[in-house]
Formats: structure tokens, C-alpha cells, sequence
């Protein structure tokens, strides 16, 4: 790479008087609230659903975070061909089906979630698959790595196929940071901190171009737009940005509903197979060209099985769903870490000089990618082991663990989404070892636990790195003067999501826009887990630096 990535990054944030920061935090808390980059207070205690008329500003840095300019841009360049990689994933369904059945086995052994999900996938296999578009509104995550002898690289922590949030914050905070940089110049405190080194980001309009992509595609005059949603959802304001887009930018209207609303409100033309989805509020039913998923990627979200019943309901009709199940599937734990096996690369993308190995049926014909290119993709990647299948990579994982005195350096993950899920460091071995205790109670032809779960270098991210996290709180009414929000000068971690865009099906992407824009969020260095909804982290730009 590049000599311009520094080794690495300026001590953060530059210093200022309390009583500037104070001003830079009535203005920022200000603009949260008059720009949409808010949340839903929780519930008051005893309410089941939200306030309606209130909001509260979403956690955000005051301060943007500083980022290495040049993997700033390889993070956007390598986006098309991650968005290539993963419809040709999703398509090359031998492939997929193999891989993901490595997780669960028998009856109700291995990862349940997982399991769902491919029933639902070979369901609607088996009746016939209506609609061949596959809609991928993707976001890969990356963390900064540095180590003592590299230059500082990106490396990749996951990539998501369903539910790839905070596009639409992320763009009101970038805009954020800038009003401060030009309102304040932040008081001069830092020469990175000008307008030019904050660089315009505008999610809204690539995501929502995506699902007009879409509903172009699909094609009928007068069909409309389905966003599955969470009952309750805080994070409601991030999704309606997109809404209004799609109305004022496409002329495109959307309806909100969840998986349980859906049981009744909507249902399938026996003949067409055509979704249409009928609103508590109406008696006319509307078609619906795509179905968006802000749900469904945890099995909290299934909290019956009649809310699979309706997943694949939806998945049976000609409408095109951002992600289907094996988009979803595509984009699991499991799938990454098979990724990163030497040549499999090479089968999904093939390059001039790898022609004549063995590639997948789905990228014969489809957009070649240079050597280059594809050694970029792949540097991104962390080590990546499978455990429990007893083949050379698992027994090398297995002894990782063992030699880092129970998993130092590493971390394990489930076949899950949404944070708070992984196992980390230390605790690893002992985590094993409990799943190990377990199974000596089943039948010794099933194949360990573990299996389901995948293990991950760790990133380390660079040091010596703070900003001022800003929160709501609850005000407490013995606090004098009354404090509703917190500032929190933490030392922080920062993880870049970069957003990508396709429309694929039948062996051929018909879409891919891998320039749509990034999301930054950071969290206290203490804390393993980066989710911006379960508190843990904030919404944050770049500096680059
Ligand atoms: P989820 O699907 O639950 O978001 P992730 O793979 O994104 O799962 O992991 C959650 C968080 O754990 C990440 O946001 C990151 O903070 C941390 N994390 C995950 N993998 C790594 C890794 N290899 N190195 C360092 N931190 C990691
Ligand atoms: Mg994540």
C-alpha cells in the first residue's frame, strides 16, 4: 500500500476549556434535535409502547474521530467488489446450502436461528421462487489494526445482509460535525479539525436509490413499499429518513409493519403470488413491489413460529425482499469465515490470472476484477478459523486457543446479528469447555457444539484515542441543576461501516453501487461490543487525517 497511511493517528481530541466545550455541546445537542438525529426516549416504566410526540437526541462524539484518509478510500473502493462477491454468494446456492448446514445438524442440534432461516430458504425452493431479485442494502464494518511493525490497515469485523442501520444518522451527524467545524472552527484546537478534512456523506440518498432500484424493477404502476419494522422501535427516526426520501426523491410511498401485524394485514394472491398487504388503518388493499427488512435478523424478533410462517409468506410472493433468506444466510458468520479459506476467493471471483481453476457456476460471464483488486478485498480480512469439524483449519483453531492461554487475541462468535453475542479473550476456553460438558451428554455421533460458532483474530485497534461521548440520560430529580444528557471524555475505539447497494438474481448483478456512503460509530475502549442501540456506542464522522 500507499506510504501515506501513517503509522499512527494524532492523540485525540485536542484540548479545549471546559467552558468552550460546554458551548460546543449546547450547539451540538441543538442541532441533534433540529436536524432528525434523534431516537425515542425509552418507555416510561409501566408503558409497553413508545411515546409518540417526544425524542431525545442520539448518542453522538462531539468531536469527529480521526481516520486515515487513504483506507477511508480503500474502505469505498473495495465496496463494489464486496457487493459482487456477496449476490454471487447468495446466488451460487450448492455453495451457500453447504456451508451454512456445517452450523446445525439433526434435530435441534447446532445453531437454531440458522436453521430456521434455511428451512424457510428450502420451503420456498421447493413451491417455486417467484421472484429471482434478490435487493442487498449491505454494510461491511471495519476497524483500524495496528500493530508494531505494519503500516495502520483496515480489517474487516463483518459484513451485514439485512438490517444495515444508522445509514441516515450517520449522515446527519457527519453534518454535525461540520456545522461545528465551520460555526466554532472548534476554536482552532486542532489543524485537522477544517471543513475539508470532513467529507460529505450521504447515505439517505444511495439506500433509498437502492429500493427505487428495486421498485423500478419490479415494475407495476401503483405498487408501494413494505419496511418490516420492530414493535417499539427506538431507532424509528434512522428508518424514516428513508421513508421520506423514497416519497419526495421516487415518488415512491412505503408502510411500516411488523412480523406480527403482518400475520393478519397482509396476504398472497393464490394465482399471482402477488403480496398485498392491507394496513389497520385501510380496507384497500396496496401491492407491494419490495419488502424491506429493519426486523427479522434475530430470533427475538420470532417470538412464535407463526412469525416464520409470515417471513415466508412474504418470501413466497413476487415482491423483491432486501435481504431474501439466502441473502440473509449469505451474510452470516459462517459464510465470512469460509471466505477467507485460500481459493475461495478466486472461485467467486476470478481474475486473468487464476483463470482455469475451479470458479463458481454464478461468475461465469459476470464483471472480472484485477488480481489487485481482489488481493485488496482479501487483505481486509482477520484470521478466521471454523471449530469441531475436525479438519485441519478447526484443529489449528482448536489450538489457538489452547496455546493463547484459553483464547487471548481472539474472539469467538455465534451465528448471530445485533451485538452482545460474542465471547472474547480469556473467556473463551472455559466457554468451550462448558459446551464440551454439554455434549458429553449427547449421542457421540453429533458433531460438537462448537461447530456453530466461528473463531476471529482480534483487531487492535490504535491507541491513545478519546472523544467526548454525548447521551441523553434520565434526569434524576435530586440532581440539581436537572441533567438530562451526559458528556464522557472515554478513550474510544471507532468502527467504520461502509454501505453498499445491489440488485442481483439469475447469475447476474443488475445493480451495484458501492460508493453510497459510510457510517462511523465509537465506543469506549472498555466495552467488547460496538451496538449503537444497545448503548454501548455513539454515532461519530471522520476526520480524515
Ligand atoms: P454483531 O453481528 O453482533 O454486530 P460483530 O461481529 O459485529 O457482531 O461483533 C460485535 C462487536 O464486537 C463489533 O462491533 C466489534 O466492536 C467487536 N468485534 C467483533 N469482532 C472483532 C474482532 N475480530 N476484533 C476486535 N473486535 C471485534
Ligand atoms: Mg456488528
Amino acid at each position: 500500500m500507499s506510504s501515506s497511511i501513517p503509522s499512527t493517528l494524532p492523540d485525540w481530541p485536542p484540548a479545549l476549556p471546559q467552558s468552550q466545550l460546554d458551548h460546543l455541546t449546547t450547539l451540538a445537542l441543538d442541532y441533534a434535535l433540529s436536524h432528525g438525529l434523534i431516537y425515542r426516549p425509552p418507555y416510561p416504566a409501566g408503558c409497553s409502547s413508545p411515546l409518540s410526540a417526544s425524542s431525545i437526541s442520539a448518542p453522538i462524539s462531539l468531536f469527529p474521530s480521526p481516520f486515515p484518509k487513504d483506507l477511508h478510500s480503500k474502505a469505498l473502493k473495495i465496496q463494489e467488489i464486496y457487493n459482487e462477491l456477496y449476490a454471487r454468494v447468495t446466488m451460487d446456492e450448492e455453495w451457500l446450502e453447504e456451508v451454512v448446514k456445517a452450523c446445525f445438524w439433526g434435530v435441534d442440534g447446532g445453531d437454531g436461528f440458522l436453521r430456521e432461516l434455511w428451512k424457510g430458504w428450502k420451503e420456498v425452493r421447493e413451491k417455486g421462487i417467484k421472484q429471482p431479485l434478490h435487493l442487498l442494502l449491505a454494510r461491511s464494518d471495519y476497524l483500524v489494526h495496528q500493530n508494531s511493525k505494519d503500516p495502520l490497515s483496515i480489517k474487516q469485523v463483518e459484513f451485514n445482509t439485512i438490517s444495515s442501520s444508522f445509514g441516515s444518522l450517520s449522515e446527519k451527524v457527519g453534518g454535525l460535525h461540520r456545522y461545528l467545524a465551520q460555526q466554532t472552527s472548534y476554536f482552532g484546537a486542532s489543524p485537522h479539525l477544517k471543513p475539508e478534512n470532513l467529507p460529505t456523506n450521504s447515505p439517505i440518498k444511495g439506500l433509498a436509490k437502492g429500493l427505487a432500484e428495486a421498485h423500478k424493477a419490479f415494475g407495476v404502476a401503483g405498487s408501494e413499499i413494505l419496511m418490516v419494522v420492530q414493535d417499539g422501535e427506538r431507532n424509528a427516526f434512522d428508518q424514516r429518513w428513508l421513508e421520506y426520501e423514497l416519497l419526495e426523491a421516487h415518488g415512491i410511498p412505503s408502510h411500516r409493519a411488523s412480523l406480527q401485524t403482518l400475520t393478519t394485514a397482509s396476504s398472497l394472491d393464490s394465482s399471482t403470488y402477488q403480496l398485498l398487504l392491507t394496513p389497520p388503518h385501510s380496507s384497500q388493499p396496496v401491492l407491494i413491489s419490495v419488502v424491506y427488512y429493519r426486523a427479522g435478523y434475530t430470533p427475538d424478533d420470532y417470538s412464535t413460529s407463526s412469525l416464520y410462517t409470515v417471513r415466508t409468506k412474504l418470501e413466497l410472493s413476487t415482491a423483491i425482499k432486501c435481504p431474501t433468506y439466502a441473502l440473509q444466510l449469505a451474510g452470516s458468520k459462517k459464510v465470512q469465515q469460509v471466505l477467507a479459506r485460500p481459493g475461495v476467493l478466486e472461485y467467486f471471483l476470478p481474475t486473468a490470472s487464476t483463470v482455469g481453476g475451479k470458479v463458481s457456476p454464478v461468475s461465469k460471464g459476470g464483471k472480472m476484477y484485477s488480481k489487485e483488486e481482489v488481493d485488496e478485498l482479501r487483505e481486509s480480512f482477520m484470521g478466521l478459523w471454523p471449530l469441531g469439524d475436525g479438519g485441519e483449519e478447526s484443529l489449528e483453531g482448536e489450538r489457538l486457543v489452547k496455546e493463547s492461554d484459553g483464547g487471548e487475541g481472539f474472539v469467538l462468535k455465534p451465528q448471530r446479528e445485533g451485538g452482545g453475542n460474542n465471547v472474547y479473550n480469556k473467556d473463551i476456553g472455559p466457554f468451550l469447555e462448558e459446551l464440551e460438558k454439554k455434549d458429553r451428554l449427547l449421542p457421540s455421533t453429533e458433531p460438537p457444539s462448537k461447530s456453530a460458532y466461528i473463531l476471529m483474530s482480534l483487531i487492535t485497534p490504535p491507541p491513545h484515542l478519546s472523544n467526548i461521548l454525548l447521551r441523553s440520560v434520565k434526569p434524576s430529580p435530586d440532581q440539581s441543576p436537572l441533567e438530562d444528557h451526559s458528556a464522557d471524555l472515554k478513550e474510544v475505539i471507532s468502527e467504520l461501516g461502509v454501505y453498499g447497494v445491489a440488485l442481483f438474481g439469475k447469475g447476474e448483478v443488475v445493480y451495484n453501487d458501492g460508493k453510497v456512503g459510510t457510517l462511523l460509530r465509537t465506543k469506549g475502549r472498555e466495552s467488547d461490543e460496538g451496538g449503537v442501540a444497545v448503548g454501548f456506542s455513539v454515532l461519530d464522522s471522520v476526520v480524515l487525517v
